[in-house]
């Protein structure tokens, strides 16, 4: 919840900044080159002598340290002018891009014959221009009337064409015709396209260049690049996230696995410890209780036969007063482990008290569990019990008949054990059938 508030706000910053990115551009973006020339500036001042012309030319001081000349235009060459060239760098040939310039700012006074002025923005390109030739680099022109004396005239980039005579004169193709700014090498300004005979007084202040510092298709292509990155650190950290939680998720699951499992087999563990008798390792009461009752059913439903086989281990009472109580609960664990050895899976070994066991044998008819009683009871006779020598016991074999119950069942083999007893011990009875 909080997480994703937080991306919220994020975006919401950032869609702002994109916003402030793709309307402020121009404010984001503006760059302003700033000239103020002056007579020991690098400059060249002109005029038509060099096209047989009459006209004389005079840089003049200035008292405030602007840019101040005059021409006298003398009849001679049919369209008599003169200019001054403001150089913006050092180099000839290499200029300043301007592409992304859009206006260009005049401080300038003018007092002449003449009713306007003309503007240069001399571009160089190799393509057309030489660095010994002083007309091979492209005028960019503009021409407007210089009546206001104050303020600053102000030059729009898309109202600049090129010069008629200059395409005619250097044989320029359609295709580099059009007006150029990547590589401004000077700024000129001129007399006007009237031509009229006189006096020409000129002060440049000031000239600004306004433009972008990048371009407006390279400024939406960076925006475009920085969401991308932005998605992408967003997009890999959310998958390092969900990889390390997913982790972080499958540890617990496999923890919870394992408590589980722990806690499976410790139950499982209590419940046969709760069945078991602690002595011998045989089954407790409880632990065949299960078998009785479905001995029963199974009787009851399906007519399997159901016996079961009393044990009780003959004078026991004599084991332990003469050899001690230690060892007769070793005599106890022995018959009971082999009592283990020789009976079937299915077969439940149980302690039924004392000394006393007793043998649950489902789906097992009164001949079988008899053969088995038989069979222990020799077993046990013939085990050597360490310095207790030999131990019998006696067994009383009963099954189930008509519809009596599980109380009926044992008093039946009690009784038959009894009558081993009776009979001298060390032997096998069976309850009537
Ligand atoms: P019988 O042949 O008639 O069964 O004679 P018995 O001595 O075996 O019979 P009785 O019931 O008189 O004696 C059983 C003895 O078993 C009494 C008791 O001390 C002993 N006993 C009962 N439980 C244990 C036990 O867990 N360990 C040991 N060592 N002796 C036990
Ligand atoms: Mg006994
Ligand atoms: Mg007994």
């Amino acid at each position: 919840m909080n997480n994703k508030m937080r991306l919220e706000k994020a975006l919401l910053v950032l869609v702002c900044l994109t916003a402030l990115a793709i309307f402020g551009q121009d404010w984001l973006l503006r760059e302003t080159v700033v000239l103020e020339p002056h007579s020991q500036s690098n400059v060249r001042l002109y005029g038509d002598a060099i096209a047989g012309g009459a006209t004389q030319t005079q840089l003049l001081e200035n008292p405030d340290g602007a840019l101040q000349w005059r021409c006298d235009l003398n009849a001679g060459n049919p369209y008599p002018y003169c200019g001054m060239e403001i150089f913006l760098t050092q180099s000839r040939s290499q200029g300043l891009d301007m592409s992304d310039y859009r206006t260009v700012r005049l401080w300038l006074d003018y007092e002449g014959t003449n009713k306007s002025v003309r503007v240069f923005l001399r571009n160089f390109d190799p393509r057309y221009s030489t660095v010994s030739d002083n007309i091979s680099t492209k005028y960019n022109q503009v021409e407007f009337a210089a009546s206001s004396p104050q303020g600053f005239y102000e030059l729009s980039f898309g109202d600049f064409f090129v010069a008629n005579w200059w395409l005619r004169e250097k044989d320029i193709p359609p295709n580099l015709s059009h007006p150029q700014f990547d590589n401004l090498v000077s700024i000129e300004i001129q007399s006007g396209s009237t031509h009229r005979l006189g006096e020409q007084n000129f002060t440049l202040h000031r000239i600004e260049l306004i433009g972008q510092r990048y371009g407006t298709a390279d400024w939406y292509l960076a925006i475009i690049i920085v969401w991308a990155l932005l998605v992408l650190v967003f997009l890999l950290y959310r998958v390092l996230r969900l990889t390390g939680e997913l982790r972080e998720r499958k540890r617990r699951e496999q923890e919870l696995i394992e408590v589980n499992a722990l806690l499976d087999s410790r139950s499982r563990e209590l419940e046969t410890l709760a069945k078991t008798d602690s002595l011998t390792g045989a089954f407790n009461r409880q632990g065949i209780e299960e078998a009785v009752k479905q001995g029963l059913w199974e009787w009851r439903h399906s007519r399997k036969p159901f016996s079961i086989v009393m044990m009780d281990v003959d004078h026991f009472k004599a084991v332990n007063d003469q050899y001690g109580h230690a060892a007769g609960d070793l005599v106890l664990t022995k018959i009971s482990a082999l009592v283990h050895e020789h009976i079937r899976a299915t077969d439940l070994f149980a302690r039924w008290g004392g000394e006393e066991f007793v043998l649950v044998c489902r789906n097992t008819r009164m001949n079988y569990a008899e053969h088995v009683a038989r069979k222990l009871k020799d077993l046990i006779a013939q085990q050597d019990f360490a310095e207790i020598g030999r131990v019998t016991a006696s067994f009383g074999v009963a099954s189930l008949k008509g519809g009596e119950g599980v109380d009926a069942l044992f008093k039946a083999a009690d009784k038959a054990l009894y009558l081993a007893k009776e009979r001298g011990r060390n032997r096998v009875e069976v309850a009537p059938r």
